[in-house]
């Protein structure tokens, strides 16, 4: 469900259309040789318009497959005659999202128990099992204390192991359980990354000399109960109230004129929310106005949308995607750079759905970056981001980061120690190639930005409390700051916690 609509006046779409902004890296001598001899910044971008030639390849689409693998989703009941067309359809599986909120409830108790067995197993550490009941009351019970609400797209429902959900890594992701929330560790904060206090204008988040982050939008597909942005994303909770919807005209037209007056700023993250939430004009519109900015360099769309449903990359009758590759062609035509950042946390999200995406894009010249975030009991060992790492090498996915989960409310029991993400980075290192090793990244809480885990300044493995600092904020006086990380309490009591795993 849409939490805002996008407010337009036709005398703004006037303003602001592709039209207005038709920039075409076409290479004239003068640009040309500015390219070929590095001087990248003279390069004089021609706005003449020219008609658009879509780039894009035909798909390579595969035989049909007659593996178990092939038409995974019919093992749901109710999608058990669902045609491959018809479940590759972005408006189908918009139609057939599971989603529970503070009112609503209902659909999602009725699939759970169309989807498990009488009796399950508990979660990993608690042994035993349990009744189709108490499961899904746990489910109620974390959807109660749980910040985000829950919004699920068919595709990852169809991913998740329904003998033994509590224990699927995809399932704990999306789904909150009351059994296993423990108690927030006393610094953990709603804005952990105090982002709030690095925005000049609404939509807007700069920190870095030569970066900024427009957020476009607080709707995703699919929702994360380990969501960083949890205070702004989604619909409101028990939980936590969200305020009023902002996506407007003006919003926009603000986020864009403080970024065209900003010499230093060269880049910019386009995110949310998603990115699959910006409508596929907006996005255009967006692309096109960035391309367009002298100062910009390079952008990139943020959407989590390759992990929770890429069949919408392969939907020809989706202008999402046609959308972004135009931009992306556009982009590298004006000598610029477009990338799309992802957001795979484990091996089982990726299918051929997702083999068959990437390789769209790719062959489309759009360039992939992954993100993962470092879940406990979810992807918090080498073997399952080693097979992650592989699978997104294959796809021709960079794989970019592993984010030390943030400090905010209600994921505590899925926080790792410090500790783990270093012992992954060093075990990452020489079983893969250099340039497929992600940057292992604490985002300072209290607004330190990203920094390397490897980096910090000290480490009390005893109190768990980790200090970091960050030079590039030179320019904002936050340079000798110092930054906290503290691991989860839980993870210090003991040597072995029966119900959490591996501690120390
Ligand atoms: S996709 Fe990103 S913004 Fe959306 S809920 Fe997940 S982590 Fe938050």
């Amino acid at each position: 469900m849409l939490r805002q609509a996008i407010t337009r006046s036709k005398g703004g779409l006037d303003a602001l259309g592709t039209s207005t902004y038709p920039v075409r890296g076409v290479a004239t001598s003068t640009s040309r040789h500015a390219l070929e001899t590095h001087n990248y910044h003279s390069v004089i971008l021609d706005r003449s318009p020219i008609p658009y030639v879509a780039s894009t390849p035909p798909l390579l689409w595969p035989e049909r497959r007659q593996d178990t693998e092939s038409d995974f989703w019919r093992k749901i009941p109710q999608w058990r005659d669902t045609p491959r067309d018809e479940f590759l359809s972005w408006t189908w599986g918009i139609n057939h999202v599971i989603e529970a909120n503070i009112k609503k409830k209902d659909k999602l108790k009725e699939f759970l128990y169309a989807m498990v067995p009488n009796e399950l197993p508990r979660t990993h550490g608690l042994g035993g099992s349990q009744t189709r009941d108490e499961f899904v009351g746990d489910v109620v019970s974390g959807i109660r204390k749980a910040t985000m609400s829950v919004r699920v797209m068919p595709y990852l429902l169809s991913r998740i192991n329904w003998s033994d959900p509590v224990n699927d890594p995809i399932f704990k992701q999306f789904f909150p359980l009351g059994s296993v929330m423990v108690d927030d560790h006393p610094m953990v904060k709603m804005d952990s990354l105090n982002e709030k206090s690095d925005s000049p204008v609404d939509g807007l988040v700069h920190r870095y000399p030569d970066k900024a982050l427009f957020l476009a939008t607080s709707v995703c597909p699919t929702y994360c109960v380990f969501c960083t942005r949890a205070h702004d994303v989604g619909p409101d909770t028990e939980m936590i109230s969200k305020g009023p919807a902002r996506m407007s005209r003006e919003r926009i037209d603000n986020v864009f004129k403080y970024i065209e007056s900003q010499e230093g700023i060269h880049d910019i993250v386009v995110s949310g929310g998603d990115a699959f939430y910006i409508q596929p004009n907006l996005l255009e519109e967006i692309g096109d106005r960035l391309i367009a900015a002298k100062n910009i360099e390079r952008f990139r769309f943020a959407t989590k949308g390759l992990a929770v449903a890429p069949h919408r990359f392969l939907d020809r009758k989706d202008p999402w995607t046609d959308t972004l590759i135009r931009v992306s062609d556009k982009a590298r035509r004006a000598g610029k750079h477009m990338a799309l950042h992802t957001h795979f946390n484990h091996p089982n999200e990726i299918s051929w759905i997702t083999e068959q995406a990437s390789l769209r894009l790719v062959q489309s010249g759009v360039s992939i970056r992954n993100q993962s975030v470092l879940l406990r009991g979810i992807n918090d060992n080498i073997d399952t981001m080693l097979t992650l790492i592989k699978k997104l090498a294959k796809m021709v996915i960079q794989p970019y980061y592993i984010y030390q989960c943030d400090m905010v409310k209600k994921v505590e029991h899925r926080r790792t120690s410090l500790q783990t993400l270093l012992d992954i980075e060093s075990q990452i290192q020489g079983a893969v190639a250099g340039f497929f090793i992600p940057k292992c990244i604490v985002d300072l809480p209290g607004g330190g930005g990203k920094r390397p885990a490897s980096l910090y300044e000290s480490y009390d493995r005893r109190t768990g409390i980790s200090t970091f600092k960050q030079p590039a904020l030179k320019e904002k006086g936050r340079e000798d700051m110092v930054y906290r990380y503290y691991d989860p309490v839980d993870t210090l009591l003991h040597t072995q916690n029966p119900v959490l795993g591996r501690v120390r």
